[in-house]
């Protein structure tokens, strides 16, 4: 069987700049999520512990941003959290050889802030030598005009991504997870950053409560349509004091298994327009947090020989 090669994001950096690209994570103090502090709700998504994956942040935090605030006093120190979170990942980076990089605003709604403020944030990280450009995860209601417009402007020169997390198209869903915004928010946002020509990547969360198999196939294949360039998968795992941990102790659903995440993505991908390309097939949490399910627990390796094996089976050269 001739297997068919699979569109990565690896890949498509490599071809368009020659070398390795490295994401390089950062987290700022100050940033929130609208769905955290109170604008949309309080408590955030039910999977949510954003300190999870950036454990600096959040605990702390006695001044927060959002889309109105008219004074930023923590720039100086964002910035400086920039600086020491750029030069000390792309110095770990190089010595395992990569040489181009794009920084990636990546803990909390990376553009729930004033526009000066993100706009500052964003020129300083393109200011460093190798870095090629910028990749900003954010929420579908809280991108305004001026930033999208901005960022359209920062892509005319360099590697600009906006990531939107929609996790899935059905409203009752949406509303079960306390996500804060419907399907069509979501759809709204990435048209809209489409038409100003941005590259747009989908997050998906597979395996959340009340859905099928078929749900989650019908998710992938909506935003598919809706113009996309890139997709993250993700299975839905429980992190212990969130809302969903309450609920999986409660037996409200069963987490994903293997076999079902496997077989859900492998599907996905086939159905995926070649166009386009995968940023991430699976995520998990390998310390004590993790409360279900165990599989997420798996160190990275492990989890991604399990996925290309079943990617592998379906014809698909990783
Ligand atoms: S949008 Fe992101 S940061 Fe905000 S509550 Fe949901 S998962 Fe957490």
């Amino acid at each position: 069987m001739k297997l068919k090669t699979l569109p990565t994001f690896g890949r498509y950096l490599k071809a368009k700049f020659g070398v390795k690209v490295a994401k390089i994570p950062v987290g700022l103090s100050g940033f929130t999520c609208p769905n955290i502090d109170g604008t949309v709700a309080k408590g955030g998504c039910t999977f949510c512990l954003n300190e999870s994956f950036s454990p600096n942040l959040a605990k702390d935090a006695k001044i927060t941003l959002n889309l109105k605030s008219t004074q930023n006093p923590l720039l100086e120190q964002q910035l400086k959290e920039l600086d020491l979170q750029i030069r000390t990942t792309q110095k770990a980076m190089k010595m395992q050889g990569i040489k181009k990089f794009l920084v990636y605003f990546q803990s909390f709604t990376n553009t729930y802030a004033p526009f000066e403020t993100l706009k500052t944030l964003y020129d300083k990280a393109l200011s460093y030598p190798d870095v090629i450009g910028l990749s900003i995860g954010t929420r579908s209601d809280s991108v305004t005009d001026e930033v999208l417009d901005y960022l359209a402007q920062l892509s005319k020169t360099k590697e600009i991504w906006i990531e939107f997390g929609v996790q899935s198209v059905f409203d009752q869903t949406l509303e079960r997870i306390n996500r804060g915004h419907d399907a069509a928010n979501a759809k709204e946002a990435i048209l809209k950053a489409k038409a100003k020509n941005l590259n747009v990547c989908a997050h998906l969360i597979f395996g959340l409560p009340g859905e099928n198999q078929e749900m989650m196939l019908t998710t992938a294949r909506e935003v598919y349509n809706w113009g996309v360039d890139a997709v993250k998968y993700h299975p839905l795992y429980v992190v212990k004091n969130t809302l969903l941990a309450n609920q999986y102790k409660a037996g409200e659903f069963a987490p994903i298994t293997k076999e079902e995440y496997a077989a859900v993505l492998t599907m996905a991908i086939e159905i995926k327009p070649p166009h386009i390309l995968i940023q991430r097939m699976t995520a998990g949490i390998s310390d004590d947090t993790l409360l279900a399910p165990k599989w997420c627990g798996w160190s990275k390796n492990a989890m991604v020989a399990y996925i290309n094996e079943a990617l592998r089976k379906a014809g698909w050269k990783i």
